[in-house]
Parts: structure tokens; sequence; C-alpha cells
């Protein structure tokens, strides 16, 4: 079964990709590029759902009615920014999406914040559009602490500066395997990954 991603972020597929294969799922994950590109949407709902689900939607209206569509809004939320970027993560610096600003913005913005005031946690929500009318949502949270400055090479956006809970190095150094084990995104999907073999 074909399962279109609503998404234009090139890290996000190949991360959801191997969440698919590595769950043994018959589901071939379809990037929104081979279909023409995911359609522009303004992520102005504030809520990770809301942007998610406009996502699907507008992935899901250039698709045949029968298609299955997934989209994931994520973000990093900081406790010293009472939850900010949250749903502006991506957008943090500006309008251009600059993830290399938006990092380098983070570490400003937190210079001085000693390690006990460092916490975060990771959201990611998935919602899933199928043939009929229904949206189905999953969450993920991972939760852990902001480095002073960013360490290691992998991942993406803010992976550089996060350290989950449970270890001493950033998601960047961690490497995929670990990231695709434990992150917000892991967890999403797996709950996605639960409901999807209990459906079929
Ligand atoms: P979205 O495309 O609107 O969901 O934007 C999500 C933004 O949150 C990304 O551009 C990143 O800045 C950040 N983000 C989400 N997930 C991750 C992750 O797994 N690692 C690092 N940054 C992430």
């Amino acid at each position: 079964m074909k399962l279109y991603l609503a998404s234009g972020n090139a890290h996000k597929a190949q991360e959801m990709d191997a969440l698919a294969r590595a769950g043994g799922l018959d589901l071939q994950i379809v990037s929104a590029r081979e279909v023409g590109g995911m359609p522009l949407v303004a992520e102005d709902t504030g809520t990770f759902a809301g942007n998610a689900a406009k996502k699907a939607r507008a992935l899901k209206a250039k698709l045949p009615p029968d298609a299955w569509v997934l989209s994931d809004d994520s973000g990093i939320c900081v406790d010293e920014l009472g939850g900010a970027p949250g749903v502006e993560s991506a957008y943090y610096a500006g309008p251009a999406g600059d993830g290399a600003a938006n990092l380098r913005k983070l570490v400003d913005v937190l210079r001085g914040v000693p390690a006990e005031r460092r916490g975060a946690h990771f959201m990611c929500v998935l919602v899933l559009l199928g043939p009929g009318d229904a949206e189905h949502v999953f969450v993920g949270r991972c939760d852990g602490r902001l480095l002073d400055e960013p360490r290691g090479g992998g991942g993406f956006g803010y992976d550089p500066l996060f350290v989950p809970a449970g270890e001493t190095a950033s998601y960047a150094e961690l490497g995929e395997d670990v990231k695709n084990r434990t992150s917000h995104r892991a967890r999403a999907w797996a709950n996605f990954a639960a409901w999807w073999s209990a459906r079929a």
C-alpha cells in the first residue's frame, strides 16, 4: 500500500522511510515530490495537530479519493521559553525556514541559561487521511535538554543542540539508529504503526 507523505522536508521523509522499513509494515512511503511537490500551506493554526491536518488535506486534494496521506508537524518546545519556538520551530529566525539560522538563534537566546534550566522536548503530530472523511491523529514526544553549543554533524534542524533523556550526546552525534528508536517522530510513528497493524 502506498502512503503519501505530506511534507516537503527530505530529512523527515528519510526518517519516515526508515521507520516504515524497520517496522516491517506493508507500506511504501511516497514523497510529495513524486506527485508534483507539496502544496504551499500556511502553518497558521497555532497547533501541531491543526497544522498537520492542513498539510495532509492539501496533499490529499491533489490525489485520488482512496489515497492514504500522512502528514507530520513537529517542533521543539523549550521550558525556559515557555514552550517556544514550538509550532514556530521551522520559522524561528524568520520566514525563510533556514534551519542553520534557527539553530543559531536558539543558541544565542539561551546563552547563559544554566544547565538545570535547559529542559526541552520535541513534539511530533502525525495526521492520517484515508478513503473516508476520518482524520486519525498520532502523537509522539521526546524529552531532553539543550547543550550550550551545537555538537555533531548528523540529523537536521535542532538535533545538534538536543540531548535526549538518558543520553550524554546530541541527536546529531548519536546517529539515525538511536534517533529512529527514541525520537518524537519514532514514538508518533509507533502509535500510527500499531493502529495500522490493528486495522489490517
Ligand atoms: P514543520 O515542517 O513545520 O513540522 O517544522 C518542523 C521544524 O521543527 C523543523 O524545521 C525543525 O526546525 C524542527 N524539528 C522537527 N523535528 C525535528 C527533529 O527531529 N530534529 C531537529 N529538528 C526538528
